[in-house]
């Protein structure tokens, strides 16, 4: 099927690849001049594992081709994904204007019959919109007769494993109301649903909220469990204890309830935030969602915390003023280069504000701090986790890269010019931490000296 999906991010470029795997002919149409012709010459533009075997590959067999041009895009495709970003508007609401621009191109450019399928994370109503859109656009012409339909298709694919979710998901959910864009839709995913039926079909606006309510659920297990470990570090229990005493009731299961340093990315936070808009506007208040954000914003400077309370112990006054710490980790998880909303960016800011120098070192994400941040002389990035110990007063962790679970302790030991650590995904054992002679701050862990 020939294919055109608008939108070349972490979305768009892996959903695109992945259907010219299976055979469709795939069009990617960005509005971004630079990321196109790096995709043309085979340079992905993100990082994410088995990405750019699977673009190089479907490019040079022709399958999957870029382009800025949006006429061809929309000439070229029988169906059209739309999966561009939906960001916070000013109010918190999504801001809708790149989904609507391309419903507007559509409208201008048809000349033949479209399925239009929605893939951006958009708010109950935005099909209707976009149908809107497309129709006055069409009216516009005279060509108020062409055929189109719109659908809703959310995406679940989680950065890090964006590749090997898209090539076997594990739901498709379709919001549609016309059986022949249904058709179209099982033979479009029908090298996707092969060992199980997984195409979830209901109307257009339940599956807008299945996508926010996914989301939210998820923010809401991580704020839960930061909840309950903040509680913990009070009493003075240990939150991995109790993690695996609930976690032992299949009702509520070990996935997901990790306590840490907050959650971040491009889609928690932005998605709290619009469900919260979008309840408020529906006369709903939304309770569960506005506590989730406040923990979540606690969780996000906890670390910070600690690190105040334990320097302002050792220093006085001065506190964390001149001090400079180890950071291990960047991106806001790992397998990722994404360093949106990031949990380690609040913590270097608050550090820069003490007076703190940071040295870094994370797998991915440096060139992308580097990009956020610029040359400052409060910022090291460092070559290697290694390096970035070098004469430190502190490591603290701040993303659970593999890389960064079984480090020489001893040798960490060493570097720093005082053993102490603070974990921000409680990656290491407080006992063995004792025993390798750290002081050790957890999230729920209490400190052990
Ligand atoms: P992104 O910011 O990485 O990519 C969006 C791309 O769209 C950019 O390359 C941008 O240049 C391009 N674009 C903007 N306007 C355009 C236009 N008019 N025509 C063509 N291209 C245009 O965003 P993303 O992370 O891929 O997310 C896209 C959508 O999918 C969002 O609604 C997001 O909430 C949702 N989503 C994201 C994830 C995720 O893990 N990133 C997962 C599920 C759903």
């Amino acid at each position: 099927m020939k294919v055109t999906v608008f939108g070349t991010g972490y979305v768009g470029l892996v959903q695109g690849a992945a259907l010219a795997e299976v055979g469709h002919e795939v069009c990617c149409i960005d509005v971004d001049p630079a990321k196109v012709a790096a995709l043309e010459e085979g340079v992905i533009p993100i990082y994410e594992p088995g990405l750019d075997r699977l673009v190089q590959e479907n490019a040079a067999a022709g399958r999957l081709t870029f382009s800025t041009d949006p006429a061809h895009g929309v000439a070229h495709g029988r169906v059209i994904f739309i999966a561009v970003g939906t960001p916070p508007g000013a109010d918190g609401g999504a801001d809708l204007s790149h989904v609507l621009a391309v419903a507007q191109t559509v409208g201008e450019r048809m000349e033949a019959p479209r399925l239009v399928i929605n893939k951006s994370t958009v708010p109950v109503g935005t099909e209707a919109a976009v149908r809107a859109r497309i129709a006055e656009a069409l009216a516009a012409r005279d060509r108020a007769e062409l055929d189109f339909d719109v659908v809703s298709n959310p995406e679940f694919l989680k950065e890090g494993s964006a590749v090997a979710d898209c090539m076997r998901p594990d739901r498709i959910v379709v919001g549609v109301t016309r059986d022949d864009s249904e058709a179209l839709l099982r033979e479009l995913f029908a090298p996707f649903n092969r060992n199980r039926e997984k195409m979830i079909v209901m109307d257009p606006r339940s599956a807008e909220l299945t996508k926010y309510a996914a989301n939210c659920m998820l923010a809401t297990k991580i704020s839960f469990m930061n909840e309950i470990a903040a509680i913990a570090d009070r009493l003075g229990c240990d939150i991995e204890a109790v993690r695996q005493g609930i976690g032992s009731d299949p009702r509520i299961g070990y996935h997901f309830i990790y306590a840490g340093a907050g959650y971040g990315g491009s889609c928690f936070p932005k998605d709290v935030k619009a469900l919260i808009h979008t309840a408020r506007a529906a006369g709903c208040e939304p309770h569960v969602l506005r506590a989730v954000e406040d923990r979540n914003a606690d969780a996000k400077t906890a670390i910070f915390e600690k690190m105040q309370a334990h320097f302002g112990a050792r220093f006085g006054e001065r506190g964390l003023k001149g001090r400079t710490i180890a950071l291990w980790g960047l991106a806001f998880k790992p397998n990722t280069d994404d360093m949106r909303e990031a949990s380690a960016r609040v913590l270097m800011e608050a550090l820069w504000q003490a007076g703190a120098t940071v040295q870094a070192y994370d797998p991915q994400a440096m060139e992308e701090t580097q990009r956020i941040y610029g040359s400052r002389d409060d910022l090291r990035l460092c070559g290697t986790k290694e390096a970035a110990l070098s004469g430190a007063d502190a490591l603290v962790v701040m993303t659970e890269w593999r890389m960064f679970q079984s480090p020489d302790f001893e040798a960490v030991r060493e570097a720093l010019s005082e053993p102490v650590l603070f974990d921000g995904r409680n990656l290491y054992d407080p006992e063995r931490m004792q025993g390798h002679g750290f002081t050790h701050y957890g999230i729920g862990r209490g400190a052990r000296a």
